[in-house]
């Protein structure tokens, strides 16, 4: 059977992985949730103090950094030069940092080549902000999805509360929409709708009936 590469792209926290998760399993794919790349790369700047506006420092902090991906059987965990920062990486401090660094084209450029290695296989979906317009402009199903704001930021919230996260609504709310201005507006790959893009608008949709539609999609296209 022909594989293919799926790429969803989207507004923050409008369930883009857990559709990548649910196709991947569904068909037998590889799932990739480019944010935590991202995320994981943030982490490695705070912790080791990297000043953002300074592109020898920002160049020298990534080539000391190796990120790697494990399945554990249910779900991917990305790991900081061997360290599992899966948890790590969804915090609020880390949040608030990464669309900052996510804009910086030394760290795009570094991200989008793990990225393109890691599609060569195909078999693959992969989730983000450019995957359909950067990362894999000829994927085979680019799926552009969105949903309304409070529901997302409900979402993320009910998601770090049952982390047991010390969080607040307004705060998880205005962050969400600070990082689409950010990712909308930067110079280097914007997050915005790839021509050949689908747009899926989940505010009403329960995961079984999101996963019917993009499954359905994905098998006219296999
Ligand atoms: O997907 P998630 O919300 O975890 O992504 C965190 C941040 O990483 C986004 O707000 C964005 O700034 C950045 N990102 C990106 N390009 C991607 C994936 C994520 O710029 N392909």
């Amino acid at each position: 059977m022909k594989k293919i590469i799926i790429a969803i792209d989207g507004h923050s926290s409008c369930g883009k992985s857990t559709l990548a998760k649910a196709l991947g399993n569904a068909l037998g794919y590889a799932y990739i949730s480019t944010g935590d790349m991202y995320r994981a790369v943030t982490l490695y700047f705070i912790e080791k103090k990297v000043k953002i506006a300074d592109p020898v420092a920002v160049l020298a902090a990534l080539r000391q950094i190796r990120l790697h991906f494990e399945n554990d059987g249910t779900t991917n965990r990305i790991f900081l030069n061997g360290r599992d920062v899966s948890e790590e990486i969804r915090k609020m401090h880390v949040a608030e940092l990464v669309s900052p660094v996510a804009a910086l084209p030394e760290v795009r450029r570094e991200m989008v080549h793990q990225q393109q290695e890691i599609g060569k296989q195909k078999g693959i979906v992969m989730d983000g902000r450019d995957i359909g317009t950067v990362v894999f402009p000829d994927a085979e199903l680019k799926i552009f999805l969105t949903a309304d704001p409070d529901e997302r930021a409900r979402r993320r919230y009910d998601e770090l509360k049952a982390k047991g996260l010390d969080v607040n609504f307004e705060e998880v709310k205005s962050n969400l929409l600070e990082r689409d201005r950010i990712d909308s507006t930067r110079k280097d790959s914007p997050l915005r709708e790839a021509e050949d893009a689908i747009v899926l608008d989940n505010t009403h949709l329960n995961h079984e009936q999101q996963l019917e539609v993009a499954l359905d999609w994905a098998r006219e296209r296999i």
